[in-house]
């Protein structure tokens, strides 16, 4: 046994860990065996939630066949959507390669179901950011707000809780759409528990039982064992290179939600008349379900080094959002680390210790759909996926960065020893 330990701390020093940051880690997991354990029943849950889906669907070798040209009769694709909608337990699901990313999957759930004229309530404040342009906060080609759209924002209250109050006066006869988004993103508000959000959804239904509810589910799925179309969503909606691409889809977003909003939103996907009938899926179908399989444990993987993360950086005196003992509602770990050179310090670290481009040395530089100099630390086997391990952080006040992802926890664990170790060596922490 001693042989194995001392092996392992010299296949950390080989990655310029020193003994200081081993033990500190070491003392810091010790404590954790617990929440851990939290972690791998919800893991335990959702596994056989996906299996089950798998199996009641039918999931077989020809569902992993490639089609080419218009896609009809795609019999994987079919299956494919209805296992989401079988995870979900919604009536109906659009999970398609041509989504290309969350912020696009957003953007087509919002305007399929948005006509000129509608009004669209965001009632968890700002939403995030690539979702300004979309909405046309900030001026932009090709806006809901260009096509008739108007938006209107109840902001949280201090605490981060919904504004009931002030989501009744906003609502209005042209509001159609009310957006929830679960994940607090790049802001340093908490994320919704889907308990939360389902109070939420009851409350607006309670208003206007025809107001659609769309949840931003990114970086969401899987962390609790239920899903926001449990508590009444009518549109589920996220990025599969986020978590339920389980680290393996090469592309893709998913809807799940309403037959008629799944319907609206295949029509303006690909064409009136059209609608889901088209769209070849050309070989990435094997990759979204064992992705899909693979996801509850991969979250599990990130939650773990999420909490780790968190625990470690209380432990020296940082805020961390949220807190190392906190319920999780998403993946995403924000650490507040006070001055752009510690921000540095932190993502060089994690880039330190990828995979893929190891050697690159992130630095921040100005991003599109963000109004700040951004870092971004990545080395991923999917480009730009932050279900693998990956730090951002805007270059503003307060100087929080995020980090979410990581496909093993061992790698987590490496990631942010080398960041707590880049960190040490400016003198920025002691141990
Ligand atoms: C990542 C994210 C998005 C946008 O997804 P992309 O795939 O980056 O376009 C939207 N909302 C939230 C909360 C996110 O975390």
């Amino acid at each position: 046994m001693e042989n194995d330990a001392k092996s392992t701390n010299e296949m950390y020093a080989q990655f310029g860990i020193d003994e200081k940051v081993i033990a500190f880690a070491d003392t810091v997991l010790s404590d954790l065996s617990d929440r851990f354990h939290d972690f791998d029943t919800t893991t335990d849950h959702n596994q056989l939630k996906v299996i089950k889906a798998m199996q009641d669907c039918r999931v077989q070798e020809s569902s992993f066949s490639a089609t080419t040209g218009y896609g009809y009769n795609d019999f994987g694709r079919e299956t494919l959507e209805k296992v989401y909608a079988a995870v979900f337990h919604t009536e109906d699901a659009l999970v398609r390669p041509q989504i290309t990313c969350g912020t696009h999957a957003l953007h087509l759930a919002l305007a399929s179901n948005l006509h000129p004229g509608d009004e669209l309530l965001s009632v968890s404040g700002k939403p995030y950011d690539t979702l300004e342009e979309v909405i046309g906060i900030r001026k932009s080609r090709g806006s809901l707000r260009e096509y008739g759209v108007t938006y209107a924002q109840t902001d949280l209250l201090p605490d981060s809780s919904f504004d009931f109050e002030g989501i009744r006066r906003a609502v209005n006869p042209r509001t159609k759409v009310v957006a929830i988004q679960r994940s607090k993103g790049y802001q340093t508000r908490r994320s919704f528990s889907v308990e939360e959000i389902g109070e939420v959804i009851s409350f607006v239904k309670q208003i206007d039982p025809n107001l659609i509810v769309m949840v931003d589910n990114c970086y969401g799925e899987f962390v609790e064992t239920i899903e926001p179309s449990d508590v009444g969503a009518d549109m589920t909606v996220g990025s599969l290179i986020k978590n339920p691409g389980g680290g393996l889809a090469p592309i893709g977003g998913y809807i799940a939600g309403t037959r008629e909003c799944i319907e609206n939103a295949a029509c303006y996907l690909t064409s009136p008349g059209l609608g889901r009938e088209v769209g070849a899926t050309l070989g990435v179908l094997r990759s979204f379900y064992q992705g899909l399989f693979l996801a509850p444990n991969v979250v599990n993987a990130a939650l773990k080094g999420a909490v780790f993360a968190a625990e470690v950086f209380e432990r020296l005196g940082f805020d961390v959002i949220p807190k190392a003992d906190e319920k999780r509602c998403d993946i995403i770990q924000s650490v507040v680390l006070r001055s752009s050179e510690n921000v540095i310090a932190f993502c060089r670290g994690i880039q330190s210790a990828s995979p893929v481009d190891s050697f690159v040395v992130p630095n921040p530089s100005p991003m599109p759909g963000y109004d700040s100099d951004v870092i971004m630390a990545a080395g991923t086997f999917i480009s730009g996926a932050s279900i693998e391990l990956s730090a951002d952080a805007p270059i503003r006040d307060p100087y929080a960065v995020y980090l979410q992802g990581g496909l093993t926890f061992p790698h987590v664990k490496l990631g942010i020893l080398k960041a707590l170790q880049n960190l040490k060596d400016i003198g920025a922490v002691s141990l």
